[in-house]
């Protein structure tokens, strides 16, 4: 089988080249758009994440700053900042890096952030609005995965897309946003009875499970897309998705690698969500 490596650090490059324009003509406007993150404790893969988010935004032109709280931070005290960053006009994107400590509320946390602002989409008003079909923000991830199958022209109409992993954050939105594309959508959990049989049938098959390499060759029909969205570090350091890439690039159509696939991806749209946010905001003001 002939194989076409999705390349999503590429891709990413591009989507971060048109942002810089649109960052631009804001700036003329008199508009610099800012996002605020927030992160609370020192969980180490959270921190270089934020890091990542800080270069991404320099990059393209936008301000970001970062709110940082210790690991026995009070939810009062972590909802006072959001509801600080919710009045100010210089923000136009707020995100909570997840996973929060345990004493927290992560449902009460996502819905303190002004739903204008909530460029990672995890507030349930937007998630309401994705399920009708009347989404202002898209969730960063799913909506990566969208805009490189439609950069490889992938069709997802009439297709049967199977979606492994059922998080809020990356399965339902996924399959969702792959429903309202047209396809014929399963999802799949641990849960599942004889997994392989449901993915075996899947014209599209998007994994985020966080399971190193659980998906192998024989479990993907030749010709397939296959999306790895997982992001695991072994014990030597290596980063590996949830496929096994290497014996799976061999029958498929399309393949995501791990790293430089959907991971650059989730950052870009991020951005995007922050500009599309500045720019509504600085359309409504006129
Ligand atoms: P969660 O742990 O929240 O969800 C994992 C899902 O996978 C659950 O629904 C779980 O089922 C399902 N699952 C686990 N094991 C199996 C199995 N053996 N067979 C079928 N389903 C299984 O993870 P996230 O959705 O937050 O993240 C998933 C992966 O994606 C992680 O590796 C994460 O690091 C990565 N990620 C990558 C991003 C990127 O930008 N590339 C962004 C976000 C996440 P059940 O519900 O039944 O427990």
């Amino acid at each position: 089988m002939n194989v076409q490596v999705i390349d999503g650090s590429a891709i990413a490059k591009e989507v971060r080249g048109d942002l810089k324009n649109r960052a631009k003509d804001l700036l003329e406007q008199g508009v610099k758009p800012g996002l605020a993150v927030i992160i609370v404790g020192d969980d180490p893969a959270s921190s270089i994440y934020v890091r990542y988010k800080v270069k991404a935004c320099e990059e393209v032109g936008i301000h970001s700053e970062v709110h940082r709280f210790p690991e026995n931070a009070s939810q009062d005290e972590v909802q006072r900042c959001i509801i600080d960053l919710n009045d100010n006009q210089h923000i136009h994107g707020i995100l909570v890096q997840l996973p929060l400590p345990k004493h927290f509320s992560s449902h009460a946390i996502t819905t303190s952030i002004a739903v204008e602002k909530d460029v990672d989409a995890f507030h349930f008003y937007n998630i309401g609005a994705l399920v009708t079909g009347n989404s202002t923000f898209l969730p960063c991830t799913p909506y990566g995965v969208l805009k490189m199958l439609a950069k490889h022209h992938i069709p997802i109409e009439g297709q049967h897309a199977v979606v492994v992993g059922r998080s809020n954050i990356v399965g339902k939105p996924m399959a969702l946003m792959l429903l309202e594309k047209g396809a014929t959508v399963t999802i799949c959990s641990s849960k599942t009875r004889d997994l392989a049989s449901h993915t075996r049938s899947a014209d599209i098959l998007v994994v985020a499970t966080g399971r190193p390499k659980m998906i192998t060759a024989d479990m993907v029909k030749t010709g397939a897309t296959v999306i790895d969205v997982g992001i695991n570090r072994l014990s030597d350091g290596k980063l590996v998705g949830d496929v096994d890439f290497a014996a799976v690039k061999e029958k498929v159509a399309f393949i995501t690698p791990v790293p430089g696939g959907v991971g650059p991806m989730t950052i870009a749209m991020l951005l995007c969500n922050t500009i599309e946010s500045a720019e509504r905001m600085q359309s409504a003001n006129t």
